[in-house]
């Protein structure tokens, strides 16, 4: 297994051919629509499938290539292909993958787009059987698998709930109907999570958030093995997917740097998760590398690192507490999106699961735990707790804006 320590040096050298740089150590931004060719022979080469720069700007170009290269690498996988936003890669990949009557297997704890997604468009639109599943289940998977089954779809850990996922057991189930099995492995990045070796055949980034990492971009790429290539390849090109050479500049300049960057989001959020794990007015905090947390064991065992963005549940709060709570916050913006340099707080309905609140009464939070100080980060959320707390019941508060409306 590849440990993050080489990953780390990996960083540094991967998707850099200084023979296309001209001796630079980045490769340029290269811009462009047509290429060239000096002759008809050089032409004929140009449209050969495997040729890398191929024949149109469309196609890949070298700063794009640099980029597929570099991720298809750290990742452990065949090739890669752009696109101009994460929940693109994810649309395209299950897009290249199914067909008319198939059945399509969702995590229940799935990143929402990719859930509308499934329900709206491959449902409604285009005939094909999507079923929501428990994201705890493992090898409890196999009862679910049909014989039409083609695509058994994992995110671990899930978007808002952080339940994690035994995906070697999900991929054996899988492959036993010769199914794919696709991966969001947006939170843990290639450095926490090595897909390839788990049984993954199409490993999707958002690299808007970690790779990119300075929220600065929209980019999504998605790495293939070499039996899911050929489908994700046709998918991308037949829907004209690509991205801008400007963007993948900046996920490539954004790599660089991966490693320092995750060990720090690693380092504080733990810290924080911990303090806020011993708060009196936080129910529980979900963050898979904590004891508490149900999917511990699998991501000790399968993991080799944990990132920034978790969530927590606090004891119920009303809407006054709940804007006081935000208003005071200094460090934490209040955005969409995670995984650039700063830090992140959003308020999240608590997910149902037949029928039931999942985590119980309280108001879900959740986090991304920037690069500032940490000892700043848990400073800042707790006087914007103790503040919150402090006030008293709607009543009250109501009176004071009638006081302050009338001042
Ligand atoms: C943000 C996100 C996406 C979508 O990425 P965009 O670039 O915003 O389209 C997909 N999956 C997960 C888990 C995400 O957090």
């Amino acid at each position: 297994m590849q440990d993050c320590n080489y990953q780390q040096t990996r960083l540094t050298h991967v998707g850099r051919d200084i023979s296309v740089s001209a001796g630079f150590v980045n490769v340029p931004v290269c811009r462009g629509s047509t290429i060239l060719a000096d002759n008809l022979e050089q032409w004929a080469q140009r449209k050969e499938p495997d040729n890398p720069y191929a024949s149109y700007g469309r196609f890949t170009n070298p700063t794009l290539q640099a980029l597929t290269q570099a991720v298809a690498e750290l990742e452990g996988g065949f090739q890669a292909s752009l696109f101009p936003s994460g929940l693109a890669a994810c649309t395209h990949a299950l897009l290249g993958m199914l067909e008319v009557g198939d059945h399509l297997l969702i995590p229940d704890s799935v990143y929402g787009p990719v859930r509308a997604f499934a329900q709206q468009v491959l449902a409604s639109r285009m005939g094909i059987q999507v079923q929501f599943y428990e994201p705890s289940l493992g090898d409890g998977m196999a009862s679910l698998i049909r014989p039409n089954t083609k695509v058994v779809y994992v995110e671990s850990p899930g978007s808002a709930t952080f339940e994690i996922q035994d995906i070697p057991a999900i991929a054996r189930c899988a492959h036993a109907v010769g199914a794919y099995v696709l991966l969001d492995n947006t939170w843990a990045t290639p450095l926490f999570f090595q897909p390839f070796e788990h049984g993954v055949d199409v490993s999707i980034q958002a690299a808007t958030k970690y790779l990119t990492g300075h929220s600065d971009a929209l980019l999504g790429i998605a790495t293939a093995n070499e039996r899911a290539w050929p489908l994700l390849r046709r998918a991308a090109h037949d829907f004209g997917q690509t991205a801008g050479p400007d963007d993948a500049f900046l996920a490539l300049r954004g790599m660089r740097t991966l490693g320092v960057r995750l060990r720090q989001h690693q380092a504080s959020a733990l810290q924080i998760a911990c303090f806020l794990e011993n708060h009196p007015q936080v129910q529980r905090v979900l963050h898979p590398a904590l004891e508490s947390h149900p999917g511990h064991a699998i991501w000790k065992r399968d993991f080799t690192g944990s990132t920034g963005l978790f969530g927590l549940v606090l004891e119920p709060l009303n809407e006054a507490q709940l804007s006081c709570f935000f208003r005071t916050l200094r460090l934490f913006g209040i955005g969409l999106s995670w995984g650039g340099f700063e830090s992140l707080a959003l308020p999240m309905d608590m997910p149902k699961r037949n029928g039931k609140a999942l985590f119980g009464g309280g108001q879900l939070l959740r986090l991304h735990v920037g690069l500032e100080e940490p000892q700043h980060l848990q400073q800042d959320l707790e006087q914007a707790l103790d503040a919150a707390y402090a006030l008293n019941t709607p009543r009250s508060t109501s009176g004071l804006r009638l006081v302050a409306q009338q001042a």
